[in-house]
């Protein structure tokens, strides 16, 4: 496949190209070119030539095509979907999931397309006040790969729903579902040059986007280590940032909790996407209590899980997206249980069927007696593991929810008011769920705070986040 400049399919002024592969079994699925600086050049030009008509368009007419572009989606979704799973090797299902999520995003913002966001107010003797809220203009967006769909609705709606112009940056190892998705945007009417879709690596290409100086914000979602030089390289030209960055999300099962809810919620919370979230539960601390029998639950479920090719229905748990973010996990679990820090439950190894050995796969693992200062609970860990510890009371259950760089959710599990009202309060991340996990839908405000991130995308919120306010007084 090509980038997309100014709606045309182009390859990089450089000629370079570099292959993308399937997890599951290693095989060539295509091409992408790798960005320069000076395709981002001609990108930027390309949004910029773009964003005078875009701007000046009735908020509702841009609300209107954004919610023909979800239709677009919804009539192929199976398509896109496939490809989903073929590039990032998740099951069919979650695809699916997440193409619809793209169309219910985009739905969403199109349900705000009406909303009055700017105000006016008397100022008594000296005159009246209009504030308004205008576009920012070209703005720069950056994704990670493990929920590309996801992340390109949450970044585009709100954008150009606000009468921006946008260049967006896929990460190399899953561009095609994005790519793709931009069929949807031109079938239903989207100007050229309003979304340019440049592919390559971030050292490069999304550096570029960062420091172009006529780029005037830039939305950012991946490692908290390159949010930092994101965040370092913006300052240069002074631009708006979103930041959203990694997690080690904690859950903590209460003595009273609904064991067989709870056990479903830590295994979809930590196996989704094969432990690829930013919000995937991390850690997993249970009232002592209640460790024996759900430890006994939570490992009847995880052994019964299809691990395998994701294009079969059956499969419940695809490949990581590579060998490589493999290797990283594999590691985290070898030296865990080498130091003697964890009692290995269930997994820890790549499963042993034949036909997928090909593949970035690693069996579900759940590791129990973990320490405070072990590995799994002092790094963000992408990938199948969760590591388990215990609480004895609400106040080290706050403790240890909070014992972490990270601050982006966190979960109870308790049917008690005053432990739930303890927890969402003293435990500092963007989001808290009670009784769930994971689950974020388009109308919540979602961000993290400390290494997780600045600012919030998702909900009503994120269009403020791509818009200037102006101030006019008018004097009597
Ligand atoms: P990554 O930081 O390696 O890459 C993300 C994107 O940024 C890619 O497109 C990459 O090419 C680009 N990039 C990398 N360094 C850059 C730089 N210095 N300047 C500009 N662009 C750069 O992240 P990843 O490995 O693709 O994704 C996993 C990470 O993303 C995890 O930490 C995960 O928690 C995080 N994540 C966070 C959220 C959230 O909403 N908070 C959502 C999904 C993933």
């Amino acid at each position: 496949m090509k980038m997309i400049i100014g709606g045309e399919r182009r390859d990089s002024v450089s000629g370079r190209s570099i292959p993308v592969n399937n997890p599951a079994n290693g095989d060539f699925i295509d091409t992408i070119p790798l960005g320069t600086s000076e395709d981002v050049n001609i990108a930027v030009e390309s949004a910029e030539n773009a964003l005078p008509k875009w701007s000046e368009k009735q908020c509702r007419e841009r609300g209107k095509i954004l919610f023909h572009v979800a239709e677009e989606v919804r009539k192929n979704h199976k398509e896109i979907a496939l490809l989903l799973t073929i590039e990032v090797g998740k099951p069919i299902r979650e695809s699916i999931d997440e193409i619809r999520g793209f169309a219910n995003i985009l739905e969403y913002y199109c349900s705000l397309a009406s909303s009055n966001i700017g105000e006016s107010f008397s100022l008594g003797p000296i005159g009246d006040c209009i504030v308004n809220r205008e576009p920012i203009g070209v703005c720069g967006a950056i994704i990670p790969w493990n929920v590309p769909a996801i992340l390109m609705g949450w970044k585009t709606a709100p954008a150009l729903l606000m009468g921006n112009t946008l260049v967006l940056k896929p990460a190399i190892a899953a561009p095609l579902t994005v790519l793709k998705l931009y069929d949807s945007f031109e079938n239903a009417g989207l100007p050229h040059g309003v979304l340019n879709i440049v592919t390559g690596n971030g050292e490069e290409a999304g550096r570029a986007i960062v420091r172009h100086p006529r780029i005037r914000k830039v939305t950012f979602t991946g490692d908290s280590q390159n949010g930092r030089s994101v965040r370092m390289d913006a300052a240069e030209s002074m631009k708006h940032i979103t930041l959203e960055l990694g997690g080690s999300d904690a859950m903590v099962v209460w003595k009273d909790a609904d064991i067989n809810k709870a056990t479903d919620g830590a295994l979809r919370g930590r196996f989704y996407n094969c432990g690829q979230a930013c919000l995937a539960v991390k850690r997993l601390y249970l009232h002592e209590s209640i460790k024996d029998t759900f430890i006994g639950e939570l490992k009847n479920k995880i052994e019964k899980l299809k691990i395998g090719d994701g294009r079969s229905v059956e499969t419940d748990m695809g490949p990581l997206i590579n060998v490589s973010q493999r290797s990283k996990v594999e590691d985290v679990i070898r030296s865990t249980l080498e130091k003697g820090e964890g009692t290995l439950i269930t997994g820890g190894k790549r499963p042993e069927d034949p036909v997928i050995t090909n593949g970035a796969f690693l069996l579900p693992t759940l590791i129990s007696d973990i320490p405070d200062d072990a590995r799994p609970f002092r790094e963000e860990v992408f990938g199948p593991l969760l590591p388990v510890a215990t609480v004895e009371d609400i106040d080290t259950a706050v403790k240890q929810a909070n014992n972490t760089p990270f601050g982006l959710g966190a979960s109870i599990w308790t049917h008690d008011m005053n432990v739930a009202r303890r927890f969402s309060s003293d435990v500092k991340t963007g989001v808290i769920w009670i009784n769930k996990h994971l689950t974020i839908p388009p109308d919540v405000p979602f961000g993290g705070i400390k290494e997780s991130g600045i600012g919030r995308e998702n909900g009503r919120n994120s269009i403020y986040e791509y818009t200037e306010t102006k101030s006019i007084i008018i004097g009597k």
